[in-house]
């Protein structure tokens, strides 16, 4: 089976790894310090604060941005679920705007749409953007909007270490960023994640909130939570992040190769790079688009027999995400039952990712390009 992602481990890792067992300083210290000093110059911050995940890194940054109950924050319903997650966490409320079905990215029209209806826009503190599958938002629009309605700006960039909007990175235009090096993304730890931010203020309030609100021995002045990061992590993040360009520049050459040899399938629609923008291909996503009703007025249907028969071809493809957010269980029951997001809804029924990791052969992405031209649509 071509799995759909591989972490690439070698050698630097496991002996960064054993430096820390032999230290016995397992936890956090100075091996995280290093890592997030490299890590937010690799993307132009000032600071790093590491956590333990990106969700409590996403949870950390709306605190330290002072995001609270009765707070709106506008994001996208077409995510990790964790993007949403991380605004109920805060008792506030995710409020969302409509996607561009060409980029999967929030759509800044939809955006202020959503600003206009508010009827108590005094509530409105925040938004919490996600550069989805490696691939920025449309930065110079969403930072008109920041400043027009004086927003704050969060970056999900999980999916995006080291893409660039016209050479800036993804991470380096929020008050706050949030990445995470679970073992699926392009930079890895095995479990962790970050927030990144120029501002010295937001910097002092994450690095309390992530550990139990501590402001000197003994002295806890908040409310915080023990979202440390550790040693062992830090090690093989600090490996990765010495090949993360190279690691990239793999994603993007098995990308280049896939859309050369699959745009000539009419019913494909491939994955959309605008000019000016840096795509990592987190995940390389396609988009059904069958040209008879009949197959379109079921195009779910037809995507899961999709699905179903590549894996069965031994590629193990996926629908991310086959549910928008808002048409999730838990947000259906508590209050988004009315909400309709058109193109949300009708992307999750057409997405398809395939393999485009580090780690594949040629082979592996003939293989795939063989049996997605040999699929009886
Ligand atoms: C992975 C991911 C997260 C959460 O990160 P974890 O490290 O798994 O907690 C948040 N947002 C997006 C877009 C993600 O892909």
């Amino acid at each position: 089976m071509i799995p759909l992602s591989r972490p690439v481990i070698t050698e630097d890792e496991k002996r960064n790894v054993l430096k820390v067992l032999n230290s016995g300083m397992l936890a956090s210290g100075d091996w995280v310090e290093e890592f997030e000093k490299k890590f937010s110059s690799y993307i132009g911050t000032k600071f790093g604060i590491a956590t333990s995940s990106g969700t409590t890194a996403l949870h950390t940054a709306l605190l330290a941005l002072d995001i609270g109950p009765g707070d709106i924050v506008i994001t996208t319903p077409f995510s990790f679920i964790a993007t949403a997650n991380a605004i109920l966490y805060c008792g506030a409320q995710p409020l969302f705007a409509d996607i561009n079905p060409a980029t999967f990215n929030i759509s800044p029209e939809s955006i202020e749409e959503k600003i206009k209806s508010l009827k108590n826009p005094s509530r409105l503190k925040a938004l919490l953007i996600t550069h989805l599958f490696g691939l920025t938002c449309q930065m110079d629009q969403i930072l008109k909007i920041v400043r027009k309605y004086k927003l704050k700006l969060i970056e999900d960039c999980a999916q995006a270490t080291g893409a660039e909007f016209k050479g800036k990175k993804a991470g380096s235009f929020g008050h706050a960023s949030v990445f995470s090096f679970y073992s699926t993304k392009n930079l890895i730890s095995g479990e962790g994640g970050m927030v990144l931010t120029s501002s010295p203020i937001l910097e002092k309030q994450c690095r309390k909130i992530i550990n139990h609100g501590r402001s000197g021995r003994f002295i806890h002045d908040r409310l915080g939570y023990n979202y440390r990061f550790n040693n062992i992590a830090a090690a093989i993040s600090l490996a990765q992040l010495k090949k993360i360009d190279q690691l990239n520049a793999i994603r993007v050459k098995n990308a280049h190769f896939l859309s050369q040899n699959l745009q000539d399938i009419g019913w494909l629609s491939l994955p959309f790079v605008p000019l000016g923008y840096k795509h990592v291909f987190h995940q390389y996503t396609l988009k059904l688009t069958p040209s008879s009703k009949e197959k379109r007025d079921h195009i779910s249907a037809l995507r899961n027999r999709f699905v179903k028969y590549l894996q069965e071809n031994g590629i193990s493809a996926a629908a991310i995400y086959p549910k928008p957010i808002h048409r999730q269980p838990f947000y259906y029951r508590n209050g988004y039952k009315n909400i309709h997001l058109p193109e949300a809804e009708k992307v999750s029924q057409q997405v398809v990712s395939i393999p485009v990791h580090p780690l594949l052969k040629e082979k592996d992405l003939k293989k795939t390009i063989r049996a997605i031209k040999n699929f009886v649509l």
